[in-house]
């Protein structure tokens, strides 16, 4: 949608911009109102989507659909999300299915008690936590605490995930989205909010 906006605001007739997914809907992991004020979003600024989707491969100019279909493009942006390092596959640690590190609450490796995990490359047993940096932030202390206490030979601090954590999506007309459990807002406002904290938190490492 960024994207869309910026090369609308240069040059009218620049073409089109479609989003493939593999999957049912957009933002599967968002609540029903979030993805309805996106979705009308995307309706109004001219963005085709094509849900259940799945891209077979990328040729030169064009994506290859299992369904047989093809979509040609000038420009291609990949983003598919995350998935874990290759070597994790031979390193004799328990995986989820996705290829993923298990840890406990802890934050320790099910199957290897001196490796622990953290952040995107760690799948909970006990939770199904988005890979989202406000969950790797939070396990960070919890990481550090436990890796003292290991060292000392004492009980381990468990990590307990927050309930539900705030999204806030830029639309890229100066209007973001703010969704968390099952609230969601649209507006200008929303964007300042979401201007102000994402500039304070870049400006911390400066
Ligand atoms: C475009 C984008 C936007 C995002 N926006 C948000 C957002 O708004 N809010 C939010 O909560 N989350 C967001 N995320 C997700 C968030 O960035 C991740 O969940 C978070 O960074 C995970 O932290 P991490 O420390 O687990 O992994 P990373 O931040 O990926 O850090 C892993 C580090 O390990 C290093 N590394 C990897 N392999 C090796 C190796 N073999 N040897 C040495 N070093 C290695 C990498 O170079 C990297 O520095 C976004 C992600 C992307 C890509």
């Amino acid at each position: 949608m960024a994207m869309h906006h910026r090369l609308a605001a240069g040059d009218e007739s620049y073409g089109t911009v479609f989003v493939v997914t593999s999957s049912s809907d957009i933002l599967p992991h968002q609540n029903a109102r979030a993805r309805r004020l996106i979705s009308e979003t995307l309706a109004e600024s001219g963005i085709e989507v094509h849900t259940n989707s799945v891209v077979e491969a990328v040729e030169a100019q064009s994506l290859r659909l299992v369904s047989g279909g093809k979509l040609e493009f000038d420009h291609l942006v990949l983003a598919t999300g995350v998935a874990p390092p290759t070597w994790l596959k031979h390193s004799g640690l328990a995986l989820d299915e996705r290829g993923f590190i298990v840890v406990n609450s802890s934050l320790q490796s099910v199957s290897h008690a001196k490796v622990f995990a953290v952040g995107d490359v760690a799948s909970m047993q006990s939770h199904q936590l988005p890979k989202a940096g406000v969950y790797a932030v939070r396990q960070g202390p919890v990481l550090a605490e436990n890796l003292r206490r290991a060292l000392a030979g004492e009980p381990l601090r468990a990590y307990r995930p927050q309930r539900s954590a705030l999204a806030l999506i830029g639309t890229g007309e100066r209007s973001a989205v703010a969704a968390r459990g099952a609230f969601a807002l649209k507006g200008n406002c929303v964007w300042r909010w979401k201007e102000w904290i994402d500039r304070r938190f870049v400006a911390r490492y400066r």
